[in-house]
């Protein structure tokens, strides 16, 4: 036997014990320093079963039984296989990220989509034609996949921005939902400035589980980086629709910072924990914003490539609040950014805010089979980091046959930039990071982009949330 690669451990000095968790088995245990030196007395091959006590073999078959003692290297490199395998094709959810438009009414300082030049002219929109088909497409994909629970997450642009769409599908996946007893769950993606309790009310009926809205720093600092295009700040207003439908649906904050917008997020957390709102958020979490253009100095947020770098190419088409927020909700080499990361994720958690830990917590979307995202015209992609990329839509909606989406659909079931990350313990969980952002910044998808600091970082504060709940 041999320790799992997947294990990891946080030393809690203050009681003598270690936190033990195996990324693949996803098993957390607290244990004292003997149990940690009996893991590495056999992964120094200086343990002889044989001779071990009643409690050391009480000891071996815990970590046994949870994944941290493993028969030998190859094993657990074959429990990956077909964990990945397994995730790949999951059929218990079938999960639809749907892009109503890809205009916006924002002119977001980090996104050059949205309402600057003439963009918003020329960007696409669903038209009801489409949404009609993808209506048709959803009952197909129902029958074929069979998934316990339907997920339809709506995006953008800003996918308020053409309601008679988003209605007439969610209205549609109900009803596809119900006929075939399958749980769904809808959520919209907003900027918030168009919402209202008459959205949400109309969205009730249609398995709405939540809304998500940006804010992107304190009040000065969300109206300089997301203003509308003649620089009138947003924050007021959103702040107000927040309010009117906090009682009515699940509300979460999400939000981006760069080096020059991080310093404002306590000050945002003190006021949304002041705001008669503030307990009803179901989830505050912010990320460091994923620049695809080439920057300037201040505020650059750069990937961490593992191995050589390569071309960058811009992401194009979906709305920047998204990208990165799956495995790659932490974004940045820096280590002044990871210090940033973790410092507005302990605030997050001080001011008492549900928010994710930082650790993470499995493959996204990319990764998965029964999991796509539908652009404005019908064209299916890997995930919304996509979106913009026609040359890397994996399919469509009508079924047509071209070869280029054929060959990027091979291209995505393909993916491997786990395969460039060794030994690395988080690979079960986070695959070798956001690939939208690999082939954005690096110009592959199968190159990693590296968060590993920023994962040990949280692992500390999750190992000592774990820690007090156990006792
Ligand atoms: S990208 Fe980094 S943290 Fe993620 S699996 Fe690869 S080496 Fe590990
Ligand atoms: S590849 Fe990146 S943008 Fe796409 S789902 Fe994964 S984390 Fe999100």
């Amino acid at each position: 036997m041999q320790p799992s690669m997947f294990n990891v451990r946080v030393p809690l000095d203050a009681r003598d014990d270690i936190f033990l968790m195996n990324t693949l088995t996803d098993a957390q245990l607290v244990v004292s320093s003997d149990v940690a030196a009996l893991l590495d007395r056999t992964a120094a091959g200086e343990f002889i079963e044989s001779a071990a006590s009643d409690d050391q073999r009480e000891a071996l078959d815990l970590l046994r039984d949870n994944g941290f003692l493993v028969e030998s290297r190859a094993a657990d490199r074959l429990a990956l296989d077909r964990y990945l395998a397994a995730v790949k094709g999951d059929t218990s959810e079938l999960n639809i990220t749907l892009l109503t438009t890809l205009q916006c009414n924002f002119a977001c300082d980090y996104c050059f989509q949205g309402d600057h030049g003439d963009y918003n002219l020329h960007a696409d929109k669903m038209s009801m034609e489409t949404a009609e088909r993808v209506a048709v497409w959803f009952e197909r994909e129902l029958d074929r996949v069979r998934p316990e629970k339907f997920v339809l997450t709506f995006f953008g642009g800003e996918p308020l921005l053409n309601l008679p769409v988003m209605y007439l599908l969610a209205e549609r996946a109900r009803r596809a939902a119900d006929a075939r007893g399958v749980a769904l769950y809808t959520n919209i993606i907003t900027n918030g400035l168009l919402l209202t309790p008459q959205v949400v009310d109309r969205m009730l009926p249609f398995g709405l589980n939540g809304v998500k809205i940006t804010l992107d720093g304190d009040k000065d600092t969300h109206n300089r980086m997301r203003p509308l295009r003649g620089g009138q700040g947003t924050f007021d207003r959103i702040v107000e629709n927040i309010r009117a439908v906090a009682g009515r649906c699940r509300v979460a904050i999400g939000g981006n910072f760069d080096l020059s917008s991080a310093a404002s997020f306590p000050a945002l957390l003190d006021f949304l924990k002041a705001q008669d709102f503030g307990d009803k958020l179901v989830k505050v979490n912010f990320k460091p914003i994923v620049r695809t253009e080439p920057l300037p100095a201040k505020g650059i947020i750069p990937l961490m490539p593992v191995g050589a770098s390569g071309a960058k190419e811009s992401l194009k088409g979906t709305c920047m609040t998204s990208v990165g927020s799956g495995a790659g909700a932490a974004c940045d080499s820096c280590h002044t950014m990871e210090d940033q990361m973790t410092l507005i994720r302990e605030e997050t958690q001080r001011h008492g805010f549900p928010t994710n830990s930082g650790v993470p917590q499995g493959m996204c979307h990319v990764h998965k089979t029964h999991a796509h995202t539908i652009g404005p015209d019908g064209s299916l992609y890997a995930c919304p980091g996509f979106t913009g990329q026609a040359a890397l839509s994996t399919g469509h909606i009508d079924d047509r046959r071209d070869s280029w989406r054929e060959s990027a659909l091979e291209k995505f079931e393909r993916l491997h930039p786990w395969k460039e990350c060794g030994d690395c313990a988080f690979i079960p969980t986070c695959a070798g990071g956001c690939v939208a952002a690999s082939q954005s910044q690096l110009g592959d998808m199968n190159m990693p982009t590296c968060h590993k600091p920023s994962f040990e970082s949280a692992l500390i504060a999750l190992a000592h949330t774990a820690a007090s709940a156990a006792n």
